[in-house]
């Protein structure tokens, strides 16, 4: 294999996912294997400033000392047990406590798995397994968002609201999608936002009296949806939303998969959108990134019924061998510390003015930017062929790809999601790496837009 290069090999030999194939045809894979800051550098010595943090995750850049170090001395002193069998880690009883001291809840408990995915997957089957217990086996539907991202496992791509996951036949049945509260692109024309909330939490109560609120188990959401093109909600739609569920006592579990741990300036997303859900899930920047990790975490009345249903058939038939594995929890440990105490969080706080404002600018430079959204360190400028009627460019145009891969070229890694381009940089990022970012976006966007007028297609 001496005289292939990267590239070719890992087209040969590894299965990509989530990546349009005719780019990697064109533009070969990009083979990283180190990075520094907020950079990483591919094999061919190539430097890319990473504003989307690898996925979302890794918040305190690429190379972290002290994460680096909380790994190796876990290593070196327990490096891997399971959470089964009444054994686990002390690393993990000690993780528990952390989440739940910095959690919404005056009390609560943790389950860990090794992904997001998994953590919805598992607090599905939570929910599935409690109201079974309390003599309601019919409550089993789960209700979620159009635009909203929950993961790949079975029962979370069906939890999932986005249309590509009709090829693998999903979603199950019993996964209900509500409308996406996005109100700059599906508010009807002349709808004010308060009405617009209205109709949705008009929706949800119709949805739950036609479904009947017995056979519904449980509501998701993402505080701010964010594989979905970060959407923040509609003004108040949380404070509409929570009082209908309530009433009909359907859980409320926040995916804060995404928002947890700093993201939108607060520890977690309902804390900026003023609720406080029923339980919480997390991963990503759980662990900065730096290990396979997902917790649920369940607020004290999920806990106590958890407990009861739990109690006559004497265990949770459920858990993951590397659940609660001691590495991972250590390194979670130490994330929460650097992000929380290292000014991290309080970078997001402080510089989150100073990104909206670069970026409004960079869309006041480009007529066709339509929209800028966004809360904290996640933001997204959406393109539009026409800013007045907000009409979208054909999708055959790919134009959110072609931004992204202009971007590239210039050395700055984003992303596209739909007819948007995603920028959640590190926690870490200077303000020299925060006008790196809006000079590559700008220069990216003034080569596609004038590419595309030169086509007559702008
Ligand atoms: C990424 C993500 C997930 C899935 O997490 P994985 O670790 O990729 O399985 C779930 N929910 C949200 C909100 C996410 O952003």
């Amino acid at each position: 294999m001496d005289d292939k290069s990267w590239a070719a090999r890992a087209r040969e030999y590894s299965m990509y996912g989530f990546t349009d194939m005719p780019s990697v045809e064109d533009r070969g894979t990009i083979v990283l294997t180190r990075g520094e800051g907020p950079y990483v550098f591919d094999t061919q010595g190539r430097k890319w400033l990473d504003s989307n943090s690898g996925l979302w995750n890794m918040v305190a850049g690429f190379d972290h000392p002290g994460l680096i170090e909380a790994a190796k001395a876990q290593y070196d002193r327990f490096p891997g047990y399971h959470a089964f069998f009444g054994r686990m880690s002390d690393q993990t009883v000690m993780l528990s406590e952390k989440l739940v001291e910095v959690s919404p809840f005056r009390r609560g408990k943790v389950f860990y798995t090794n992904s997001g995915s998994e953590a919805n997957d598992t607090m599905v089957k939570m929910l599935w397994f409690l109201h079974r217990s309390e003599g309601k086996p019919q409550r089993r539907k789960i209700l979620t968002r159009w635009n909203a991202y929950h993961g790949v496992t079975a029962i979370s791509a069906s939890m999932t609201g986005k249309p590509y996951n009709e090829v693998f036949g999903l979603p199950l049945d019993g996964f209900i999608h509500l409308t996406c509260p996005h109100f700059w692109r599906y508010g009807n024309p002349g709808e004010s936002e308060a009405e617009f909330v209205a109709r949705l939490a008009r929706e949800l109560e119709d949805t739950i009296q036609r479904e009947g609120a017995d056979t519904i188990a449980g509501f998701f959401a993402e505080p701010v949806q964010g594989a979905g093109g970060v959407i923040p909600p509609a003004k108040g739609y949380f404070q509409a939303i929570q009082p209908i569920l309530k009433k009909h006592g359907i859980p409320f579990i926040a995916d804060e998969v995404i928002t947890g741990f700093g993201r939108t300036g607060n520890t977690w997303g309902c804390q900026t959108y003023d609720f406080v859900p029923d339980a919480i899930i997390s991963s990503k920047n759980l662990t900065a990134g730096f290990f396979p990790m997902g917790a649920v975490i369940l607020g004290p009345e999920l806990s106590d019924r958890l407990d009861a249903a739990i109690t006559p058939i004497e265990e949770f038939p459920h858990g993951f061998t590397a659940s609660g594995h001691p590495v991972g929890c250590a390194i979670a440990l130490k994330a929460i510390d650097v992000v929380m105490n290292e000014g991290l969080a309080q970078n997001v706080i402080d510089k989150a003015p100073r990104m909206e404002a670069g970026l409004r600018d960079i869309m006041q430079r480009h007529a066709n930017i339509g929209e800028l959204r966004g809360v904290g360190y996640m933001w997204a400028l959406e393109a539009v062929k026409d800013p007045e009627t907000r009409q979208p460019f054909p999708g055959h145009l790919s134009v959110s790809e072609r931004i992204a891969n202009t971007c590239t070229d210039l050395g700055l890694i984003c992303r596209p999601l739909g007819q948007s381009i995603v920028l959640c940089p590190p926690f870490i990022l200077t303000d020299a790496q925060m006008d790196e970012m809006f000079e590559k976006l700008d220069a990216a966007l003034t080569r596609v837009f004038d590419g595309l007028r030169a086509e007559g297609q702008a």
